[in-house]
Parts: C-alpha cells; structure tokens; sequence
C-alpha cells in the first residue's frame, strides 16, 4: 500500500515552527493566522501558562545556508538504535516518531517530533550514537542540516545553544509524560491523544494510518487498537476507511482525550513559545 504525503506544502517550509527560531526567519502574521501555519500556532486555542522565565533565546542565522530541502517517506527510517545520527531534521508536514526497540524486536514509541521540533537532538549535544530509531510515521516535507555543522556551531558559542537547551527539557517533559500516560491512562483516551498530536503536525484533516502502525506507536496489540479507534469513530470523532483517518469532531476528540494532551502543549509553549 502506499502512503501518500498528507498535504503537498507549496509554501516555503520555514512557515513552521521551531527551525524559524533556530535560524532566524519568523512567522508571518498570515501564516500565523492561516491554514499555512501548523494549528499550535494559529490564534490561540489553548490557555497559554506564563512564559518560562530569562531572556528569549537568540537565532543562529549562520546556520540558514546549511539547510537542505528534502521529502520523508513513511517508514523511512532517519537513523538507527546504537548508530550515528548524521543529520537533523525540521519536519515542516510530515512526523516521525521515535522508538525504542527491545532485543527481541519489540518496540514502542516513546515520542512523536513535527515541526514544533527537530529529530536527532543528541547529536549536537554530544552524544556519538542513538538511544532510538527514528522512523517517518507521515510522510512530508522537511528540511535537514548536517549534525556536524550545528555542533561546530554550538562549540563555537552559537546564539542558538539556548533554545536547543530548552527544546531538550521540552523533549525530556514529553518523554516523562508520555511514559506515565502509557502506564495509567485507558487505550481510548492515548489513542485520541496520539491522534490529536498528530492532527497538529499535518496541514490535513485526513492523513494515512494503520491499525498495525498504530498498534506499534502505542505499544500495544492491534485488536486493542481496532477496540479503541472503533469507539472513538462510534462516537462521531474520526472516521476511518481504507487506511486514512479522518478528524471529524476536533473538540470531541480533545474531551476524549485524557489530560496529558493539553498539559505537552501548554508546557512546549511555555518552554518555546
Ligand atoms: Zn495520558
């Protein structure tokens, strides 16, 4: 089966989201107000907490030449468990998730990255090899720079250190909170999470998904997944057919998911925003 790119951008991928920050371009107030900005950061919808505190983190200009133009493919895997990561990438409309993998070839997701971030964080904080797979769970644009290249920077005092600090802490948030809501929240409630996350990333209502993919993403078997994603479509939230999911009742789905949805976004943009 293939897996088509959610929505074809045609707009410039610096519209979104973190990768404006790290080299300096900004939002436009259209884009902020428009379909070509990603929904966190359309008029606000969620209450915002105070912002963290200590001067807005700077931009890193330098680094804009170095970012190469490039399409992720689903199930493309960006880097490997115990390997190098030799780039990173600013997802502009696609999301990859991040794995850990078991000896026995199990594995579960511990992290979905879109364009509110970057995927191989550790390489510029120096660590040699991964702790996860990275594989692409949508396809889309996005754009990469050289692992080395941001490094250099980041040892020759690059501006933008700060803010790499601060999506770090974000990941690390997201991470914590995502392991207990796998441990203590109903399958129902994670699922309309997981798919609220990713309702965030693509510029679609409608993106391809699997139960088996699914099922991988939250750990779980896929007939609990089946279970699951059948009460949220019963309920008039999604619609599935044919191995694309449809956001139908966005607000329902966000009363249907448990609180862990809103507390990642309300602390990513108190810490980003
Ligand atoms: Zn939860």
């Amino acid at each position: 089966m293939s897996h088509p790119v959610a929505t074809p951008s045609q707009q410039p991928p610096l519209a979104c989201c973190l990768l404006p920050r790290v080299v300096g371009a900004r939002h436009t107030r259209r884009e902020e107000a428009s379909d070509d900005c990603c929904r966190r950061h359309r008029p606000a919808r969620v209450p915002q907490e105070p912002p963290a505190r200590g001067p807005a983190p700077r931009r890193d200009e330098g680094l804009l030449p170095h970012l190469e133009p490039i399409a992720l493919t689903f199930k493309q895997v960006l880097y490997e468990r115990d390997a190098p990561i030799p780039h990173l990438y600013f997802p502009a409309g696609g999301v990859v998730s991040l794995l850990i993998t078991m000896d026995d070839g199990a594995a579960i997701e511990v992290a979905t990255i879109g364009n509110e971030g970057l995927v191989g964080l550790a390489a510029v904080l120096g660590v040699e090899v991964s702790t996860e797979r990275a594989i692409v769970q949508i396809a889309g644009d996005a754009l990469r720079m050289e692992a080395d290249v941001v490094a250099r920077a980041i040892r020759s005092g690059s501006p933008t250190h700060d803010l790499l600090l601060r999506y770090a802490q974000a990941l690390m948030m997201s991470l914590a909170q995502t392991a207990a809501c796998n441990r203590l929240h109903p399958m129902e409630e994670r699922c309309a999470r997981w798919l609220l996350q990713t309702h965030d990333r693509v510029r679609s209502d409608a993106f391809p998904l699997t139960h088996a993919f699914l099922a991988q993403m939250l750990g779980v078997r896929r007939a609990t997944v089946t279970v699951a994603a059948g009460m949220l479509q019963q309920a008039g939230l999604i619609r599935y057919s044919r191995g694309v999911v449809t956001i139908v009742d966005r607000p329902g789905l966000e009363a249907a998911s448990c609180a862990c949805y809103r507390l990642i976004q309300a602390r990513f943009d108190r810490l980003l925003g």
